[in-house]
């Protein structure tokens, strides 16, 4: 990767981040977002930084074994970007936010815990698929990030209960607009509840499957 491609990505990130920020997607110093770089190592966002006032040279530089290189301390939730990249070597960036309407699904006792969101619309099921749900975990406890890697190998999303959403994506683009979709869909879900809506058929969901894989 060029040292030009490198500055794009660091501009993308504060960019990308302080338009999530902006529409009140995530607020104070929480959420994160990190990028793969072609040589193995990541672009992460900072510990205590806000996303919406990045500055693009000071996000940390990992290596391939996660050793930071430059830039500030990487954020604490580092770990949970890890565990999934273990488990996902297709996927190249990952967001995690504590956005409201998808941390509200998450602390609603009766939802499904394989898939915490029905399949509401198109673009949700294109996007984000099945969402499982992490049982709670105590901030910054490494078990949360075993939990995360247990689920990472089969799902681009995951839910943490009473926490927030860990979205993979092909690229950064792909990871922010899967995490928005997600985002959306919590709050359709939320405007729906006790409604009875009616969600896609698993033949619907077949056939965008079919024609829409993800990544
Ligand atoms: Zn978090």
């Amino acid at each position: 990767m060029s040292a030009h491609d490198e500055t794009r990505l660091r501009e993308q990130i504060s960019t990308l981040g302080r338009s999530l920020f902006d529409r009140g997607l995530t607020m104070g110093s929480s959420g994160n977002i990190s990028v793969r770089l072609d040589d193995g190592g990541w672009l992460m966002t900072p510990t205590n930084a806000c996303l919406g006032r990045l500055d693009p040279a000071r996000i940390s530089r990992m290596d391939r074994d996660g050793w930071l290189l430059d830039g500030d301390k990487p954020t604490k939730e580092s770990f949970l970007h890890m565990a999934m990249y273990a488990e996902r070597p297709q996927s190249g960036a990952i967001v995690h936010l504590h956005s409201t309407h998808s941390v509200a699904v998450s602390c609603l006792p009766e939802i499904d815990p394989d898939d915490c969101i029905p399949p509401l619309t198109a673009y949700y099921v294109m996007r984000v698929g099945k969402l499982p749900l992490v049982p709670y975990h105590l901030p910054g406890d490494p078990s949360l990030g075993d939990a995360v890697r247990g689920l990472a190998g089969a799902h681009s999303a995951v839910l943490l209960a009473n926490h927030g959403p860990v979205v993979a994506g092909k690229s950064l683009e792909a990871a922010v607009y899967a995490t928005e979709e997600l985002e959306e869909t919590a709050k359709l879900f939320l405007l729906l509840h006790g409604r009875n809506p009616r969600a896609l058929t698993p033949e619907q969901i077949a056939e965008l499957e079919a024609r829409f894989p993800r990544d």
